[in-house]
């Protein structure tokens, strides 16, 4: 850490001089070992899935005359099915993330609507636990970016809210605007983070208990997907959270500067 990469190559000039360059190689390769660990990782966390769907699928051809067995190695390969997809469809998302500038060709994009529908789509899962989610506030601009990016950044956080939370508590979604920014607060009364894993948790894979990740469908990349979008639209991610207690996840970004306005 710290260290700089220098590439250094050495030809003759002519019989007096040699020539010597030096170029900087510190980024592509800081750049080339972030991609190989990810590489590494993915193959290690697309292993259990797909090692247990091979494996229920020769349980179940051996349990054929087993109807109770069979539909239960069933429901098995279902829920890993779901892992594997979820976890495929993370990966490629991150990747397209990384590879786009959406500052460039965004667009107005209302989050009042787009912290709506988040909510929305959480609501019935929320529920069924005695989650209640509260959604309060309003922005009077829109922010610049990609819509899509941000519905998922907002839905990212508000899935988390409920997947970390006990029973009967309360998630609560707000949307602001602060300091000429539109602010989205994601709050929780769950588990929390522990003040040593506060950065961690937004590191691609990083969990602070893997099992209740996995138990309730997590793939260890939906922070990392919040950074992300956040980053390409010129924002930040913040958390702040007390284990026991709860967290809030808080998303600020740039508003939308109409042309008109100038
Ligand atoms: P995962 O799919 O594991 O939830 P994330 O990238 O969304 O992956 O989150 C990384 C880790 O951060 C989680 O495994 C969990 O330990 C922690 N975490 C995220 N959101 C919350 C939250 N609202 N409350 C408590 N812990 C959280």
């Amino acid at each position: 850490q710290g260290a700089i990469v220098v590439g250094l190559r050495v030809a003759p000039l002519d019989d007096e001089y040699i020539l010597i360059l030096a170029d900087d190689r510190t980024e592509i390769t800081r750049t080339e070992a972030m991609r190989h660990d990810f590489v590494v990782n993915v193959s290690h966390e697309l292993k259990t899935p797909v090692g247990a769907i091979s494996l229920l699928s020769e349980t179940i051809d051996d349990a054929a005359e087993d109807e109770d067995a069979v539909r239960r190695f069933a429901g098995r390969l279902k829920v890993e099915s779901v892992r594997l997809s979820a976890l495929v469809q993370d990966i490629i998302e991150l990747s397209r993330l990384q590879s786009k500038d959406v500052v460039h060709e965004g667009a107005p994009v209302d989050m009042n609507r787009v912290a709506a529908e988040a909510v929305d789509r959480v609501r019935l899962t929320a529920e069924a636990r005695g989650i209640t989610v509260k959604l309060g506030g309003h922005v009077d601009r829109p922010v610049h970016g990609d819509a899509d990016q941000l519905m998922t950044a907002v839905r990212n956080l508000v899935d988390n809210a409920v997947r970390y939370s006990p029973d009967k508590t309360t998630v609560g979604v707000g949307v602001s605007s602060v300091d000429g920014l539109a602010q989205v607060t994601v709050t929780d009364q769950g588990i929390g983070i522990g003040a040593d894993e506060q950065d961690r948790v937004f590191e691609r894979f990083y969990r602070v208990d893997s099992a209740r990740s996995r138990q309730t469908g997590g793939t260890g990349l939906g922070l990392s997907i919040v950074k992300h979008v956040v980053a390409n639209h010129g924002g930040e991610v913040t958390v702040w959270s007390q284990p026991g207690r709860g967290s809030t996840f808080t998303i600020r970004l740039p508003l939308w500067e109409d042309e008109t306005d100038h």
